[in-house]
């Protein structure tokens, strides 16, 4: 489109290249033409729910039937139902709920969970499908449960977490109560090392030197078996043997 720059012609409200047009952020400009598109989208379907209730308020089998269907429809509102039908939001959610079309029972025992309304209806219905189409792994969402089962589940999982950290406790203990010496021979060992002197780059923290012998120096003991990286640091033979001989000293 050939750009006319004469103010005359676009008005300085009008002109695509005035100062004005630059001055929306493009942010705005596409946030407005969605909301624009939403709402669009959404006089459209209602206008359409109104179509489907209007064709069936004299016959209140179909009228249920439809009312039930849409009642499940998350971006059908509740209100647009209710006028179209003449009734309040409340005589339409009775008359939906009174033949619910889904039921969802409780994966673990099969007993049914009754939901507290539409929306948690609806949430149901997403959390079953996206377990079905979830391949990580995971225990059922705890909202497909029963409460009982829930509460079954929690007390489970706390039992199962205190054992873990008794255990833990327990083997941490037997492990710290072993001679340094032992440690420096195991696995465990091996990969801390290797990995605190990675972190250094192979260089003693002290003098900077490489390519000489590299011990891994403990700042502190009290995380003995439990070391955090900021715990330890490398250091060339020499200097830990300066180091611990100056502490001792001292
Ligand atoms: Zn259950
Ligand atoms: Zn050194
Ligand atoms: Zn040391």
């Amino acid at each position: 489109m050939a750009v006319d720059h004469s103010s005359d012609r676009w008005g300085d409200q009008n002109n695509p290249f005035g100062d004005e047009f630059y001055s929306v952020p493009y942010e705005e400009v596409v946030r407005a033409r969605a909301e624009h598109v939403l709402g669009d989208n959404r006089d459209a379907l209602r206008h359409f729910v109104e179509l489907a209730i209007w064709e069936a308020l004299d016959r209140p089998d179909h009228l249920k039937v439809l009312v039930s269907l849409l009642w499940h429809w998350e971006a059908i509102e509740p209100e647009w139902v209710a006028d179209a039908c003449f009734m309040t939001v409340g005589d339409v959610c009775n008359l939906a709920e009174s033949q619910p079309i889904m039921v969802f029972p409780c994966l673990d025992c099969g007993m049914e969970i009754a939901p507290s309304n539409r929306r948690h209806r609806i949430r149901l219905l997403r959390r079953v499908d996206g377990f079905c189409g979830d391949d990580v792994g995971n225990g059922p969402p705890a909202d497909l449960l029963c409460q009982t089962c829930q509460q079954q589940k929690e007390e489970h999982a706390e039992q199962q977490r205190r054992l873990d950290d008794l255990r833990h406790q327990a083997l941490l203990a037997e492990y710290r109560a072993r001679p340094y010496a032992d440690r420096r021979q195991t696995r465990e060992w091996t990969v801390l090392k290797r990995q605190i002197h990675r972190r250094d780059d192979y260089r003693c923290r002290m003098c900077g030197r490489n390519g000489v012998q590299l011990h891994v120096h403990h700042r502190t003991y009290a995380t003995y078996a439990e070391e955090r990286l900021e715990d330890l640091i490398t250091l060339c033979s020499s200097c830990h043997e300066h180091f611990h001989f100056l502490s001792e000293a001292s």
